[in-house]
């Protein structure tokens, strides 16, 4: 199939970006790496009048700075994935990156793209809300304005990116003193979206975890904050909390099947990634 016919406009800059965001809203979608939006388009599952092409305004930074890690949203898979600031600051994006999708994706994909996609089996939103990033958005009439992770992802493909706005870029907290990031998902092939990820944080003192915030993807409509995991966990020995975090996700996860896989078998995938990822923290 061939998308439908759309007009093109090339944004020289993020303000004109908004501009043209203000003026076409609903009838308009940014182009970005184009690795989503183009099936989309292909498929005829999104039929813009307009797409406004966001890929050479610049905005492709990566800065570790005050104890923050900002990936401005053009920022490509790829290059976050070589970014010796995100692998010390955040070394849990730099372990996602290998993860998604193949190379030729990588280098043209962008995170910016991809959270405002809100695709639920995705990395970047997971490790978003696992490390509690801000998302800076902006848009010509109501200028910047900042939105937790926790409150971004309202549902499935659905996210608190309004229609004018666009996503510049997300901010993460840089990694604290013994805090411990991981990020491993199962897969059927390599490059495949997960059948079920974990991007998950804690600290770990004198051999006991705390702090754990694990947030599953591809169990729901959006990325799962594992909440009674992480409480189960708490001040547990590793091996303790590793087993009490996995028993405990029957409460935090609910993931609806697929013609290929059953609830029941992404639950127990989840655990054993539950598992793996305290394991893996501590190792
Ligand atoms: C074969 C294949 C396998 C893939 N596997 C994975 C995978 O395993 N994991 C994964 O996470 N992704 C995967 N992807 C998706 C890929 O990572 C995309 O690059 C990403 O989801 C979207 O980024 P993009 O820059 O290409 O965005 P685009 O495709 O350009 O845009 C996607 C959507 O976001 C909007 N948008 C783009 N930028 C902005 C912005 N700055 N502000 C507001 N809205 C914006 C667009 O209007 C569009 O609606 C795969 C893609 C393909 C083709």
């Amino acid at each position: 199939m061939k998308a439908a016919a759309f007009r093109y406009a090339r944004a020289t800059s993020a303000a004109h970006a908004q501009a043209l965001l203000a003026e076409h809203g609903e009838d308009a979608r940014l182009l970005a790496g184009g690795q989503s939006l183009l099936a989309a388009l292909n498929l005829r599952l999104s039929e813009p009048a307009i797409l406004i092409d966001i890929g050479r305004i610049g905005h492709a930074a990566i800065e570790a700075r005050d104890g923050r890690l900002r990936l401005s949203a053009l920022a490509t898979h790829a290059a976050i994935g070589r970014s010796a600031a995100v692998a010390e600051a955040a070394p849990m994006l730099a372990q996602a990156v290998p993860h998604i999708a193949h190379p030729a994706i990588r280098n043209r994909g962008t995170i910016g793209g991809s959270l405002a996609l809100g695709d639920p089996a995705a990395e970047w939103p997971a490790c978003a809300l696992a490390l509690n990033a801000e998302i800076v958005l902006a848009s010509a009439a109501r200028g910047e304005r900042r939105v937790s992770a926790e409150d971004f992802f309202l549902g499935l493909y659905s996210t608190a990116c309004a229609a004018d706005e666009m996503v510049l870029a997300a901010e993460f907290p840089a990694t604290a003193p013994n805090e411990r990031q991981v990020c491993l998902e199962l897969a059927r092939r390599r490059g495949d979206y997960a059948l079920v990820g974990v991007a998950a944080s804690a600290k770990l003192e004198g051999g006991r975890i705390s702090g754990l915030r694990a947030a599953f993807f591809g169990v729901g409509a959006t990325p799962v904050l594992a909440r009674e995991a992480s409480r189960a966990a708490e001040g547990a020995t590793v091996a303790e909390a590793a087993r009490a975090a996995a028993d405990a996700l029957g409460r935090d996860l609910d993931p609806p099947g697929d013609p290929t896989t059953d609830g029941a078998t992404r639950l127990r995938l989840a655990r054993v990634l539950m598992r793996r990822a305290v394991e893996a923290m501590a190792a």
